[in-house]
């Protein structure tokens, strides 16, 4: 058994940390934090100290931590097979298992499922398909993905490029030249305070009509967003938008890709992100609560429109070049067929409809009025609180203030994870679906008393 310094020391000489501050812990100077278990909406760490995770993981673990019926799955599955590939027509039970499940609960016009490992990597293997889609047609002119401020893809290439947050392009010549950026559905955010939420909805589609216009449409072959913009800041759509959006989209020709990695498999209360909304995408991207991050596994489901087109591709040039070695993972698929059906076995995401709404109300009765808060807002288990200097004048605290990331250092010494999102001065909660209505109450309770000892 290692001591906790010796960990310590080794990750500090060894250890590169995704999204971390190299130099500081590098350094020493930001905390090593070694995570040791998990049970529910809770994790503890090497010292014992329980956490409330709010977050669960990066809104990932929905089924919750430490549920046996996944890890058992798990463990059967390396012991009969842990791995063959996908390529050339192969597969396992676990595999084809989860591809008919996951087709069993998208939307109907949904045809197919690729399995792939990450929200990032699913997300490249959309835009592949779709160039490949668009040069099928014999359109290889039709090639720009238009995508949103404030979206977030992944961290890759082209999905860095995609996420229109400025900390995941600085310094890494990104975004590429392929990708367009419009307009963040941040109504709360927006520059006009006289416009209705229906007006910022069309001032959305006339800023996007405009870049159409600008770039020409035989140039623009498809749009990506998250139903509700996830890292951006939490934020559910205005009104109207993503109706309004699609008639955009259908009139040019353009494909929509319905980024579900955060919102697929229940987080709103609803399967998925697009029955939510009434879009109709044709191509969606599902990873996190596709195994509750219990093994790692990503899809990207094709639409029916888009599949009968990759078939004609393959008769006219060959076998589809794309694969990953780990394409639909056994392991991941096994974990994948248990977690979808542990959901439906607990009824976990009427839950997240539920206590998600018992959140965001009990958040609203607690903080709706704090003179520093300057909206609350979520949908199903997703909730944030968006703190701002004056709520009177919308105007927010200087970044280099810090007071985001103050608050939700507050709230985590005090036993809860909620997350500071990294653009503003956002408290995000994206808790495990089995959250209770006292754990719930644990949260606001203690975000109250976190905003109060960062001094507002
Ligand atoms: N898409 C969305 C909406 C996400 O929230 C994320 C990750 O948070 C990704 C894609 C990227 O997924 P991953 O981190 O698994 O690559």
């Amino acid at each position: 058994m290692l001591t906790n310094d010796q960990l310590a020391q080794w990750d500090r000489e060894n250890f590169f940390h995704a999204s971390t501050h190299l130099a500081q812990h590098a350094r020493g100077e930001t905390p090593t934090r070694v995570i040791t278990g998990g049970k529910g909406c809770h994790i503890e760490d090497r010292d014992g100290r329980k956490l409330l995770d709010a977050f669960a993981g990066l809104y990932c673990v929905n089924a919750g931590y430490g549920r046996p019926e996944i890890a058992d799955a798990i463990a059967e599955q390396a012991r009969e097979l842990a791995y063959y590939h996908a390529y050339v027509g192969h597969g396992t039970e676990a595999s084809i298992t989860l591809a008919k499940m996951v087709l069993d609960r998208a939307p109907a016009h949904m045809s197919k499922v690729y399995f792939g490992l990450s929200g990032s990597d699913a997300n490249e293997t959309n835009i592949k398909l779709i160039w490949y889609y668009n040069n099928i047609l014999g359109r290889p002119e039709k090639k720009k993905i238009i995508s949103r401020w404030r979206g977030y893809h992944g961290s890759g290439l082209m999905t860095g490029s995609l996420t229109g947050l400025e900390l995941f392009h600085n310094k890494f010549d990104l975004p590429l030249a392929q990708v367009l950026h419009t307009e963040a559905p941040y109504y709360y955010r927006r520059d006009d305070l006289n416009q209705t939420e229906a007006q910022f909805t069309q001032h959305c589609v006339d800023a996007l009509e405009a870049m159409i216009e600008r770039e020409g449409a035989d140039t623009i072959a498809a749009f990506i967003g998250e139903p509700v913009l996830g890292t951006g800041g939490i934020v559910p759509p205005p009104e109207g938008y993503w109706e309004a959006i699609q008639e955009v989209l259908k009139k040019h020709d353009i494909l929509l890709v319905a980024d579900e990695v955060v919102t697929g498999f229940g987080r709103l209360g609803s399967m998925f992100g697009s029955e939510h909304y009434g879009m109709t995408p044709d191509l969606i991207t599902i990873a996190k609560g596709l195994t509750s991050a219990y093994a790692p596994l990503s899809g990207s489901i094709v639409s029916d429109k888009m599949w009968k087109v990759l078939e004609q591709g393959t008769d006219e040039n060959g076998p589809i070049g794309h694969g990953w070695t780990y394409s639909a993972h056994p392991i991941g698929a096994a974990a994948g067929v248990a977690n979808l059906k542990l959901l439906d076995d607990l009824n976990l995401i009427a839950n997240a409809g539920e206590t998600g709404a018992y959140l965001n109300a009990a958040m609203h009765d607690a903080l709706g009025d704090h003179p520093n808060v300057g909206q609350i807002r979520g949908e199903g288990m997703l909730c944030a609180v968006e703190l701002v200097e004056d709520r009177e004048t919308r105007r927010y605290f200087d970044p280099s203030a810090k007071v985001g990331a103050t608050v939700a250092a507050a709230l985590f010494a005090d036993g809860v994870i909620g997350r500071a999102m990294p653009q503003g001065d956002i408290l995000g909660f994206a808790p495990p679906f089995c959250l209770s209505r006292d754990e719930a109450d644990e949260i606001v309770a203690k975000t109250v008393k976190a905003i109060k000892s960062a001094g507002l």
